[in-house]
C-alpha cells in the first residue's frame, strides 16, 4: 500500500525538539501550542491557523514548511498554536455559537499566558493567516494582548472584504446549512459521505460547478470560502499531494463564524458580534476606536489571485496609514491566492523571505 502523509503528522519538521503545551480558556475548552524547539532565541515566532485549518498548515511535510524556513534562518524556537476553530479539535463540527470576539478575548490572551510561561519577557512576533489573522488583529487592537514586537497577517485582518458572491453566500448559508439541509456543520469530506445522503448530494451539486479539476475536497472548499475555480489557492502553486490531501488540511465547520464576518462586511471593518454582550464589555464595540495606541507594526500579506478576502489587507494598511503613518507594511505576493502563500510548493522561495525580513529587521 502507497504510504499516504499521516493527518496531523509532525514529521514534517525532523530537526527540532518537539513538545505539546495544553491550555484551557476562560468558556472551558481545551486547546494547545505545539513547540519547535532548535535553540534558544531572543525572539520568538508565534504561528496562527484560518478556520477550518490547523497548525498542520505550517508543518506539512511535502515541501519546505514555513516552521521549519524559520528554525533555519535562525528564528529557533517556534510555537504554533490549535485555537478553538483547528482542525485538531471537534469544536468546529460541534453545535456551537462562538464568534471572533470568543477567540479574541479567551484564546490568544490565554495562548500567550502558557507561551510567556515558558519563554518568559523575550520578544514574540506572531505569524496568522486568514481567520487567525483577523481574530488576532482584533485582540491586538482591543486591547486583549500586549507586548508583541511585530506581526505578520496574510489575506485578511481588521477589514474582511468578501467578493459579492461570497456576500450572498455568507447571507444565506448559515441558515441554509442549519434550517435547509438540516446539517451541524459543511465539510470538504462531503463528497465521500454515503450514496444519495443530503451531504454526498450536497457535494455533488458543488461539483457540477467546479469543472476546474476531479478532487471534490477542493470544490468544497471553494464552496465554503470563496467565489472562484478554484477559490483558496492557485492550482499550479500547489504539489499534486497536498491539493488531494485537501481534506487533511481544511476541516469540517459549521457557518456560524460567518454571520460575525457579515456583520464585519456590513460595517467595513471588525466589530463585536453582539455589543450588549457582558462576556466581552472588556473589547470594544468598534476594533479600529483604539488604533491610534496601537505601537506593533503591521506586515500586510496580499496574493493579488486572492478570491476569499481580495484587497482587504490592502485597504487596511490603507486606512491605517492614515491613523499611524509608516508604522506598518504591505507586501504583494504575485501569482498566489488565500492559502497558497503558506502551503504552495515554491512558498519558500516567493513568501517565506519576505516575513523573515520583516522579522528581523523588527528583532533588531
Ligand atoms: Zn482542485
Amino acid at each position: 500500500m502507497e504510504k499516504r502523509i499521516a493527518r496531523f503528522t509532525l514529521e514534517g519538521v525532523p530537526d527540532a525538539r518537539i513538545t505539546m503545551h495544553p491550555f484551557t480558556t476562560e468558556d472551558g475548552l481545551g486547546l494547545h501550542l505545539t513547540r519547535f524547539h532548535r535553540a534558544d532565541c531572543d525572539d520568538v515566532v508565534l504561528l496562527l491557523h484560518g478556520l477550518t485549518a490547523s497548525s498542520d498548515m505550517f508543518i506539512m511535510p511535502e515541501h519546505r514548511n514555513f516552521t521549519t524556513f524559520l528554525l533555519d534562518e535562525g528564528f529557533g524556537d517556534v510555537w504554533a498554536l490549535d485555537f478553538r476553530m483547528s482542525s485538531r479539535f471537534p469544536y468546529d463540527a460541534e453545535t456551537h455559537r462562538y464568534t471572533f470576539d470568543d477567540i479574541a478575548d479567551w484564546d490568544f490572551p490565554a495562548a500567550l499566558a502558557e507561551l510567556r510561561s515558558h519563554i518568559g519577557d523575550r520578544r514574540v512576533h506572531v505569524v496568522a493567516h486568514c481567520t487567525g489573522g483577523i481574530a488576532f488583529s482584533m485582540s491586538l487592537f482591543g486591547g486583549a494582548v500586549e507586548g508583541i514586537t511585530s506581526f505578520t497577517s496574510n489575506s485578511v485582518s481588521l477589514t474582511p472584504l468578501p467578493p459579492a458572491w461570497s456576500r450572498v453566500k455568507l447571507a444565506i448559508a448559515p441558515a441554509a446549512q442549519e434550517y435547509l439541509l438540516g446539517l451541524p456543520f459543511l465539510d470538504p469530506r462531503f463528497g465521500h459521505a454515503p450514496t444519495l445522503t443530503r451531504a454526498w448530494m450536497l457535494s455533488r451539486l458543488v461539483s457540477l460547478f467546479h469543472r476546474e479539476c476531479d478532487v471534490s475536497a477542493c470544490h468544497m472548499a471553494s464552496f465554503m470560502w470563496g467565489s472562484g475555480h478554484p477559490a483558496l489557492y492557485e492550482h499550479e502553486n500547489l504539489l499534486p499531494v497536498t491539493h488531494e490531501r485537501m481534506a487533511d488540511l481544511l476541516a469540517a465547520t459549521g457557518a456560524h463564524y460567518y454571520r460575525h464576518i457579515r456583520k464585519m462586511a456590513r460595517a467595513g471593518h471588525a466589530v463585536k458580534f453582539d455589543p450588549s454582550d457582558p462576556r466581552h464589555a472588556d473589547l470594544p464595540d468598534d476594533y479600529l476606536a483604539n488604533a491610534a495606541e496601537v505601537t506593533t507594526p503591521i506586515l500586510f500579506l496580499a496574493g493579488d489571485h486572492n478570491h476569499v478576502f481580495p484587497d482587504s489587507n490592502a485597504h487596511c494598511y490603507g486606512l491605517l496609514e492614515k491613523i499611524t503613518p509608516g508604522l506598518h507594511e504591505f507586501a504583494t505576493l504575485p501569482g498566489y491566492g488565500h492559502i497558497d502563500p503558506f502551503i504552495g510548493k515554491n512558498s519558500h522561495v516567493d513568501v517565506f523571505p519576505k516575513i523573515v525580513d520583516f522579522l528581523k529587521r523588527k528583532a533588531a
